[in-house]
Protein backbone atom coordinates (compact mmCIF):
# COMPACT_ATOMS: atom_id res chain seq x y z
CA UNK A 1 0.00 0.00 0.00
CA UNK A 2 0.93 3.55 -0.91
CA UNK A 3 0.41 6.59 0.85
CA UNK A 4 0.94 10.00 -0.44
CA UNK A 5 2.65 12.56 2.00
CA UNK A 6 2.51 16.11 1.18
CA UNK A 7 5.53 18.11 2.62
CA UNK A 8 5.30 21.78 3.50
CA UNK A 9 2.60 22.96 1.07
CA UNK A 10 2.10 25.42 3.14
CA UNK A 11 1.46 29.74 2.56
CA UNK A 12 5.20 31.03 3.91
CA UNK A 13 6.54 28.41 1.15
CA UNK A 14 4.33 29.23 -1.54
CA UNK A 15 3.48 32.80 -0.98
CA UNK A 16 5.62 33.72 1.57
CA UNK A 17 8.66 34.83 2.79
CA UNK A 18 10.48 31.40 1.61
CA UNK A 19 8.39 31.40 -1.54
CA UNK A 20 10.91 31.92 -4.76
CA UNK A 21 8.20 31.77 -7.24
CA UNK A 22 8.88 27.88 -8.35
CA UNK A 23 6.37 27.10 -5.51
CA UNK A 24 3.09 27.28 -7.77
CA UNK A 25 4.21 25.21 -10.27
CA UNK A 26 3.36 21.97 -7.98
CA UNK A 27 0.06 22.87 -7.63
CA UNK A 28 -1.91 21.45 -10.35
CA UNK A 29 0.05 18.42 -11.01
CA UNK A 30 -0.61 18.11 -7.16
CA UNK A 31 -4.04 18.51 -7.03
CA UNK A 32 -4.58 15.66 -9.78
CA UNK A 33 -2.71 13.16 -8.11
CA UNK A 34 -4.18 13.69 -4.71
CA UNK A 35 -7.58 13.45 -6.53
CA UNK A 36 -6.88 10.09 -7.64
CA UNK A 37 -4.82 8.90 -4.75
CA UNK A 38 -8.53 9.58 -2.85
CA UNK A 39 -10.48 7.85 -5.46
CA UNK A 40 -7.93 4.74 -5.16
CA UNK A 41 -8.47 5.71 -1.04
CA UNK A 42 -5.02 5.64 -0.47
CA UNK A 43 -3.95 7.46 2.53
CA UNK A 44 -3.02 11.19 2.31
CA UNK A 45 -0.66 12.44 5.05
CA UNK A 46 0.18 16.38 5.05
CA UNK A 47 3.11 17.25 7.08
CA UNK A 48 4.16 20.67 7.51
CA UNK A 49 6.59 22.96 9.59
CA UNK A 50 4.86 24.43 12.62
CA UNK A 51 7.85 25.59 14.66
CA UNK A 52 8.19 26.57 17.95
CA UNK A 53 10.74 30.13 19.40
CA UNK A 54 13.47 27.99 20.14
CA UNK A 55 13.44 25.55 17.24
CA UNK A 56 17.52 25.20 15.97
CA UNK A 57 16.26 25.10 12.27
CA UNK A 58 15.23 29.57 12.69
CA UNK A 59 19.19 29.88 13.67
CA UNK A 60 19.36 29.32 10.05
CA UNK A 61 16.17 30.52 8.25
CA UNK A 62 15.10 32.66 10.43
CA UNK A 63 11.58 33.05 11.55
CA UNK A 64 8.97 30.90 9.67
CA UNK A 65 5.73 29.10 9.76
CA UNK A 66 5.28 29.76 13.46
CA UNK A 67 2.98 27.29 15.02
CA UNK A 68 -0.45 28.75 14.66
CA UNK A 69 0.29 31.42 11.97
CA UNK A 70 -0.90 31.91 8.57
CA UNK A 71 1.99 31.21 7.19
CA UNK A 72 2.31 27.47 8.55
CA UNK A 73 -1.33 27.34 6.75
CA UNK A 74 -1.63 24.25 3.84
CA UNK A 75 -2.66 26.70 0.56
CA UNK A 76 -6.07 26.61 0.15
CA UNK A 77 -6.13 25.06 -2.91
CA UNK A 78 -4.84 22.17 -1.37
CA UNK A 79 -6.42 21.86 1.98
CA UNK A 80 -6.74 18.93 3.59
CA UNK A 81 -10.18 16.80 3.29
CA UNK A 82 -11.96 15.10 5.68
CA UNK A 83 -10.30 11.22 6.00
CA UNK A 84 -6.61 13.00 5.03
CA UNK A 85 -3.99 13.33 8.33
CA UNK A 86 -2.47 16.29 9.26
CA UNK A 87 0.83 16.28 11.07
CA UNK A 88 3.05 19.36 12.24
CA UNK A 89 7.14 18.82 12.03
CA UNK A 90 9.35 21.31 13.69
CA UNK A 91 12.70 20.74 11.62
CA UNK A 92 13.23 19.31 7.78
CA UNK A 93 12.07 15.47 8.04
CA UNK A 94 8.38 14.33 8.33
CA UNK A 95 9.73 11.57 10.21
CA UNK A 96 11.41 13.25 13.03
CA UNK A 97 9.47 13.05 16.51
CA UNK A 98 5.65 13.85 14.20
CA UNK A 99 4.27 9.91 14.79
CA UNK A 100 4.59 9.78 10.83
CA UNK A 101 6.27 6.72 11.14
CA UNK A 102 3.61 4.66 13.68
CA UNK A 103 0.76 6.16 11.69
CA UNK A 104 2.54 4.39 8.13
CA UNK A 105 2.58 1.44 10.06
CA UNK A 106 -0.96 1.46 11.53
CA UNK A 107 -1.84 2.11 7.87
CA UNK A 108 -0.07 -0.99 6.64
CA UNK A 109 1.42 1.47 4.20
CA UNK A 110 5.10 0.02 2.75
CA UNK A 111 5.88 2.66 0.05
CA UNK A 112 5.90 6.73 1.11
CA UNK A 113 5.25 8.74 -1.78
CA UNK A 114 6.91 12.11 -1.10
CA UNK A 115 5.97 15.38 -2.74
CA UNK A 116 5.83 18.93 -2.06
CA UNK A 117 9.03 20.80 -0.78
CA UNK A 118 11.87 21.31 -1.01
CA UNK A 119 13.58 18.43 -3.41
CA UNK A 120 17.07 18.83 -2.02
CA UNK A 121 15.69 19.86 1.57
CA UNK A 122 13.17 18.64 3.38
CA UNK A 123 12.03 15.92 0.82
CA UNK A 124 15.23 14.87 1.47
CA UNK A 125 15.45 14.72 4.64
CA UNK A 126 11.85 12.94 4.65
CA UNK A 127 13.81 10.34 1.90
CA UNK A 128 16.45 9.54 4.62
CA UNK A 129 14.25 8.81 7.39
CA UNK A 130 11.59 7.02 5.32
CA UNK A 131 15.04 4.98 4.05
CA UNK A 132 16.10 4.17 6.99
CA UNK A 133 12.80 2.86 8.12
CA UNK A 134 12.69 0.27 5.37
CA UNK A 135 9.82 2.17 3.29
CA UNK A 136 9.88 2.67 -0.52
CA UNK A 137 10.27 5.39 -1.75
CA UNK A 138 8.46 7.26 -5.37
CA UNK A 139 8.89 10.67 -5.99
CA UNK A 140 6.33 12.30 -8.74
CA UNK A 141 9.13 15.08 -10.36
CA UNK A 142 6.46 17.10 -11.38
CA UNK A 143 4.61 17.46 -7.85
CA UNK A 144 8.15 18.16 -6.34
CA UNK A 145 10.51 21.27 -6.44
CA UNK A 146 13.35 23.72 -5.14
CA UNK A 147 14.31 27.13 -4.31
CA UNK A 148 16.29 26.68 -7.52
CA UNK A 149 16.64 24.24 -10.80
CA UNK A 150 19.69 23.07 -9.92
CA UNK A 151 18.87 22.19 -6.27
CA UNK A 152 15.99 20.53 -8.03
CA UNK A 153 18.69 18.03 -10.27
CA UNK A 154 20.83 17.47 -7.43
CA UNK A 155 17.85 17.15 -5.24
CA UNK A 156 16.19 14.53 -7.67
CA UNK A 157 19.87 12.64 -8.11
CA UNK A 158 20.43 12.55 -4.71
CA UNK A 159 16.95 10.97 -3.76
CA UNK A 160 17.06 8.20 -6.59
CA UNK A 161 20.75 7.41 -6.48
CA UNK A 162 21.22 7.13 -2.23
CA UNK A 163 17.91 6.34 -1.37
CA UNK A 164 16.26 4.24 -4.30
CA UNK A 165 13.64 6.41 -4.95
CA UNK A 166 11.46 5.63 -8.12
CA UNK A 167 11.34 9.07 -10.10
CA UNK A 168 8.10 9.05 -11.99
CA UNK A 169 5.35 11.63 -13.18
CA UNK A 170 2.17 12.41 -11.56
CA UNK A 171 -0.24 11.22 -14.40
CA UNK A 172 1.56 7.60 -14.60
CA UNK A 173 1.71 7.42 -11.01
CA UNK A 174 -2.04 8.26 -10.83
CA UNK A 175 -2.75 5.20 -13.37
CA UNK A 176 -0.70 3.54 -11.64
CA UNK A 177 -3.04 3.53 -8.31
CA UNK A 178 -6.20 3.37 -9.84
ZN1 LIG B 1 11.14 25.04 8.87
Amino acid sequence: MEAVIVVDMLAEFVRGKLATGRECVVIEPLTALLSAARKAKRPIIYVGDAHLPCDPELRVWGEHAMKGSDGSRVITELTPQSGDYVLEKRTYSAFFETGLDSLLRSLGVETAILTGLHTHLCIRHSAADAFFRGYRIVVPIDCVTAFTEAEQGSGLEDLHRNYGAELVTSPDLARRLG
